[in-house]
């Protein structure tokens, strides 16, 4: 018996097949455009599989309770609100968890630390955050909490997806860095941070400055840095964290850290959360 954890990126749907908690296989698939032909590679991916615990990790927000995507949607086109559960369900296929990437991915790192209070930023095309607090993840009011990469941070800046200007994903998310790094004519992350160019300097005190935003509000024991930057430029942690301490008041302790499952951790989560969710509903019997 298997348990399955899906992660849907923007480009590519990942399945972690894992037996006894350990990842054994990783199937990979191009995320199709249109919702239908996702539900359709789903059930391809995941018929070999005879499983227990069956959890989907995605971008945007989710409605738990419906197992769907909440009207923010994510990367796919008529995404919004797309009842994901139900249509897989009308398949034959039973999903316990749908859960938002960067939550799962921080349920994925939280499964091996003994810490509370900790914030995972997921700095990738945009920027997504989760914050693990009391034994559990903040999901806010409507379960949309740590919508990290909205937070403006240029006053009239450049015009984000979700509507406002200036948002911080537009400025410190790994996309962002890579426009400026090729811009500079680098073609290596670290290369360009250890620059002297202007704009890398920019990019580290003005990323810098926002976590220690983050900081002050949150206190957090840990700050995971995730996504895709630190695949393209490790070094960023150390320089970050350099900046925060350099910048900050006197109770930022810039305790971060790179997320240790990197790309991995969505698929780790979303299973680790299925398997919690069946165990919960094996209780009430
Ligand atoms: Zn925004």
């Amino acid at each position: 018996m298997y348990d399955l954890g899906l992660d849907i990126g923007g480009t590519t749907m990942k399945l972690g097949i894992f037996r006894g908690g350990e990842l054994i296989r990783v199937d990979r698939a191009p995320t199709p455009k249109d919702p239908n032909q996702v539900v359709n590679e789903i059930a391809r991916m995941v018929a070999p599989f005879d499983y227990e615990a069956f959890g989907i990790a995605t971008a945007g927000t989710v409605n738990r309770e419906k197992k769907a995507l909440s009207d923010l949607g994510g990367n796919i086109s008529g995404w919004q609100g797309y009842g994901l559960g139900e249509a897989l369900a009308k398949r034959g296929i039973r999903l316990d968890v749908l859960e938002n990437d960067i939550n799962c991915a921080l349920v994925g790192e939280m499964d091996n630390r003994r810490d509370d209070h900790v914030l995972y930023v997921g700095m990738g095309t945009g920027i997504g955050g989760a914050f693990y607090s009391g034994g559990e993840l903040y999901l806010g009011s409507r379960g949309s909490a740590m919508e990290i990469g909205h937070i403006v941070v240029e006053k009239g800046g450049v015009l984000c997806a979700c509507g406002q200007r200036g948002c911080a994903e537009g400025y410190f998310s790994a996309r962002a860095f890579h426009g400026l790094m090729k811009a500079a004519g680098y073609e290596r992350g670290d290369d360009f941070l250890a620059s002297n160019e202007a704009s890398a300097q920019a990019f580290i005190d003005g990323a810098a400055d926002y976590l220690i935003g983050l900081e002050n509000v949150l206190n957090p024991s840990a700050i995971l840095i995730g996504g895709g930057m630190i695949t393209y430029a490790p070094s960023i942690v150390a320089r970050l964290k350099a900046a925060m301490l350099r910048r900050g008041n006197g109770n930022v302790r810039a305790p971060l850290e790179p997320a240790r499952l990197g790309n991995d951790g969505g698929m780790v989560g979303a299973m680790l959360l299925a398997k919690k969710e069946r165990r919960g509903r094996e209780n009430h019997l």
